[in-house]
């Protein structure tokens, strides 16, 4: 019985791995096909290195040069929007852990000059948000890395206390006000290299914040490693 009901775990993992999750045509391991995973809306390689918005010559952006962030930069592929908002929406809100493949095979592809960290810790869901959602989708993002960025991922480091307001309306000084105490860490970080993976970034109030902590209990360095970026018009 167990090595049949391991012969049917092993068909399943097949089908949802050949299958491009977008059109349903014959896909690589990223989980897409390669007319699909060409037209994604890559982001330009000029792009802001501290939040990832497209910038003329790839130099800093004006928000981030007045306001530098915590964290040391952010990798990130591709335009929140059509079709990855869909792919991201389908993991998070129904639940379709096949869409985490395709999405951390969009994010391997902005990870290829990073340098691997000593630890890379997904960004935690409140308890409350996990008990709802069952499972936190930058985890299983951070699962199916592979190479040199499937780094050991530090569980229960950083911790999520409480739940901010959402963050929708709020400009970004309200949004960094707003998540201000909303992480703590709870283990040894100090003299490491981390890299914070987040699904998607809209202001960066979030990941920055993380980093704040982290550096505060001894992080040398903190990278966020995002798979979307919403365009300037969400900040
Ligand atoms: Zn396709
Ligand atoms: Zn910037």
């Amino acid at each position: 019985m167990a090595k049949r009901l391991d012969g049917i775990r092993e068909v399943l993992a097949r089908t949802v791995k050949s299958r491009c999750a977008l059109c349903g045509d014959a896909a690589s391991d990223s989980g897409l096909c390669t007319s699909c995973r060409e037209d994604l809306p890559w982001l330009p390689a000029a792009r802001c290195q501290s939040c990832a918005l497209p910038t003329p010559d790839g130099a800093l952006c004006g928000v981030c040069l007045r306001s530098p962030p915590s964290h040391d930069g952010v990798a990130c592929a591709v335009t929140y929007e059509f079709p990855v908002d869909a792919l991201v929406r389908a993991l998070k809100y129904h639940g379709r852990l096949a869409a985490a493949r395709p999405l951390a095979g969009i994010l391997a592809r902005a990870l290829t000059r990073e340098p691997p960290p000593d630890l890379l810790l997904p960004l935690p869901l409140s308890d409350a948000r996990l008990v709802e959602r069952g499972f936190n989708q930058t985890a299983e993002i951070a699962r199916l890395l592979s190479g040199p960025w499937r780094t050991a991922t530090g569980r229960g480091i950083l911790g999520r206390i409480g739940r901010a307001r959402p963050q929708a309306s709020l400009s970004l000084d309200a949004r960094r006000r707003n998540v201000k105490g909303t992480f703590e860490c709870l283990g040894q970080v100090g003299g490491l290299r981390i890299a914070i993976l987040d699904d998607v970034m809209t202001s960066g109030a979030t990941l920055d914040e993380a980093a704040r902590v982290l550096k505060r209990a001894g992080a040398v360095s903190v990278r966020g490693w995002v798979v979307a970026r919403t365009p300037r018009a969400g900040d």
